[in-house]
């Protein structure tokens, strides 16, 4: 029977890391190495420490399971190796150094605009003369194709740098890669593991971002192993949250940030943006109403001290500019497309402010050398 790196993952899911309970591909600890020829299947398992008291249980569970979940003839024995997480992990500036400002984009939980927001202050960027990539890494729910109406785009290869590169769709002055031009639906379940993590790794080292000011991540909502990702593979300039005024979306929001602020992750947080602030009917430009309640963002930001970056309101043309792909930044003089160029405004000024504050440090540390 022919076996496939697909068989090889199902069968390592049916496998615990007693660690942490979680099966090894969940627990992300499956590198993108599965090689395969004939019936000879070679791979590298990730772990934290070379001193792991697991590995040798661990190995031996997985060879098990591939040769009762795959074929009972696989010739795995001795053929996987270990990679331990501190050789694995990059430098952190080594990937993308032509890229100025690298931003993720967050939420503490889905549905409250953060792929909408993604979108605009893109095309926002771009339009204020910036170079602008957007990496739609939201796995759960990838929507930029939709918002970029690119959903048909089948990126290809090309040669750039001497490499064999993965060309972004580019649109409106925006280059876009999804994981959406890469996942079938039905196989979402397994890419939400290590999968997913190599596969957002390759679209950030492997494709043709060329020299851009911004790079926007468009991260799934809430926590996940592709958040440790990112920061582990990209030296991300900063992050903004998005949230809606409502009080269930704000204790989410409070989370984001202390997730982004937290040892693991450090990352400094840009920013909050509220959207949905409030509802204004298109024949009733002045008139307000704060259906999902008033400032909620805004006191969030002041209460965890970090900048509020923008209040963008809930209307209808927004939605559509989403579900049409043609964002309603595109018209800066339109009341939306005004309020998302402030914001990007906003974040440009507080990048600015902060490279500012941080180059004293800088001054030192190459002093000391
Ligand atoms: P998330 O990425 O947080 O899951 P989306 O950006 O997909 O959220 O937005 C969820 C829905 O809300 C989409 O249908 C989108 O068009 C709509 N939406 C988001 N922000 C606004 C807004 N400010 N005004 C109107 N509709 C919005």
């Amino acid at each position: 029977m022919a076996i496939y790196p697909k068989l090889i993952i199902e069968a390592l899911t049916k496998v615990r890391y007693p660690g942490t309970g979680k099966n090894l591909v969940e627990a992300g600890m499956i590198d993108d190495d599965i090689r395969i020829e004939g019936n000879k299947v070679c791979f590298s398992l990730l772990f934290e420490k070379p001193n792991d008291p697991f590995i040798k249980s661990v190995i031996k569970a997985a060879e098990t399971a591939i040769l009762t979940y795959v074929d009972k003839e696989t010739d795995i024995k001795g053929n996987i190796s270990i990679v331990t997480r501190q050789q694995a992990r990059p430098e952190p500036d080594r990937l993308l150094p032509q890229v100025k400002n690298i931003i993720a984009v967050s939420s503490g939980k889905g549905g409250v605009g953060k792929s909408t927001v993604a979108a605009n202050l893109a095309v926002a960027l771009a339009q204020s003369g910036y170079h602008v990539g957007l990496l739609d890494a939201d796995i759960f729910g990838p929507s930029q194709p939709k918002m970029f109406q690119v959903e048909d785009v089948r990126p290809h290869m090309v040669e750039a740098d001497g490499r064999e590169l993965i060309e972004p769709a580019e649109k409106y002055g925006v280059k876009l890669l999804s994981i959406g031009f890469f996942v079938n639906k039905e196989d979402a379940v397994l890419w939400r593991g290590a999968m997913a993590s190599n596969a957002l790794k390759q679209l950030i080292a492997d494709a043709n971002w060329g020299e851009l000011d911004y790079f926007l991540i468009d991260l799934p909502p809430g926590t996940s192993d592709i958040h440790l990702t990112m920061v582990q593979t990209l030296a991300v300039t900063g992050a903004i949250v998005v949230t809606t005024p409502q009080d269930v979306a704000l204790a989410d929001a409070r989370k984001g940030v202390s997730m982004f602020m937290g040892d693991k992750i450090n990352v400094p947080v840009l920013g909050l943006i509220e959207n949905m602030a409030w509802f204004t009917p298109a024949e009733l430009p002045e008139n307000k109403y704060y259906i999902f309640g008033k400032d909620g963002g805004k006191r969030l930001a002041e209460e965890l001290n970090v900048p509020l970056l923008g209040q963008i309101p809930i209307v209808q043309s927004i939605r559509e500019g989403g579900d049409t792909g043609a964002p309603v930044a595109l018209n800066p003089d339109s009341m939306t497309g005004a309020a998302f160029r402030t914001l990007a405004e906003n974040i440009v000024a507080q990048i600015a402010y902060r490279n500012e504050r941080q180059a004293p440090t800088e001054r030192v540390h190459i002093a000391k050398k």
